[in-house]
């Protein structure tokens, strides 16, 4: 990494830092988490990479604080008007770190380790579009194994919306890399792949592990079933699925899903094109 590189990467992750806590975006801990993935990404892939990343989590935060007040409303909304902390930032980073890690240690697999990327933050993206899209949407979502009709937020439950906005994230992710993607080792058509595919796999994934696996507890003092093992201030009880597995653990296996496809579209389309 050049020193002008590095000075930019201090100053843009100075300034974003700064606005993440001033629009509060992340708080404390997930800024500095944030931080330091963006440090690596940035000392790795470079300024395609960290600008994928800046994408991400703008326009998923402003899609989170849209419409917050009737998501609040009907009980889907993220908690705390949609701050987010550090295991929100690990569970949708840490494998693209991971990737971005891979990438500059093994530069013969570079192809691959850079779809690895860019399908991880395409799944998590598109999974939190599809999310936070899909509850813009009046009604009630089906679970995507069994289509029974859910409550707006149950994890497993899907929507025609959401899997637009899900399409809609990739098409943004798509229009931020053209313009910085020449320096890369990828070209234009493998990532409008990578992005698509990756987003719609993880976003699926997300689903029907949150459907089968994820951890719901049922509140003793309202009686509502909730992601969260504390609700009105007090432990709640676990409902179904697993303790271990929250809305975090299930987001880390979304985006290693999507790295999986990314790394595998890359292998079979790259190589012989
Ligand atoms: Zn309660």
């Amino acid at each position: 990494m050049n020193s002008i590189l590095a000075i930019e990467m201090v100053i843009v992750l100075t300034i974003l830092s700064l606005l993440s806590l001033k629009l509060r975006i992340l708080d404390m801990n997930g800024t500095i988490l944030s931080v330091v993935i963006g440090a690596i990404v940035y000392a790795t892939i470079g300024r395609v990479g960290i600008s994928l990343l800046i994408v991400f989590v703008v326009v998923a935060g402003l899609f989170t604080k849209m419409g917050y007040d009737r998501k609040s409303l009907i009980g889907a909304a993220e908690p705390r008007k949609g701050l987010r902390g550090w295991k929100n930032v690990a569970g949708n980073g840490l494998v693209a770190a991971t990737a971005a890690i891979a990438y500059a240690l093994f530069p013969q697999y570079s192809e691959a380790l850079l779809g690895g990327f860019i399908g991880a933050v395409a799944a998590v993206f598109a999974d939190t579009m599809s999310t936070e899209v899909g509850l813009l949407q009046k009604g009630e979502p089906r679970l995507i194994i069994g289509f029974k009709k859910v409550n707006p937020g149950t994890p497993g439950g899907i929507s025609l919306l959401g899997y637009l906005g899900a399409l809609l994230s990739s098409l943004i992710l798509i229009l931020a890399y053209l313009p910085l993607g020449s320096t890369n080792p990828l070209n234009p058509a493998t990532t409008t792949l990578v992005a698509v595919i990756a987003g719609l796999i993880g976003t699926t994934v997300d689903s029907i592990v949150g459907q089968l696996l994820q951890g719901l507890y049922r509140c003793e003092e309202c009686g509502k079933i909730v992601e969260h093992s504390r609700h009105c201030g007090r432990g709640a009880k676990l409902f179904k699925g697993y303790r271990v597995i929250d809305n975090h653990v299930v987001n880390l296996i979304c985006s290693l899903s999507g790295a999986i496809v990314g790394a595998a579209i890359t292998l079979l389309f790259y190589s012989t094109a």
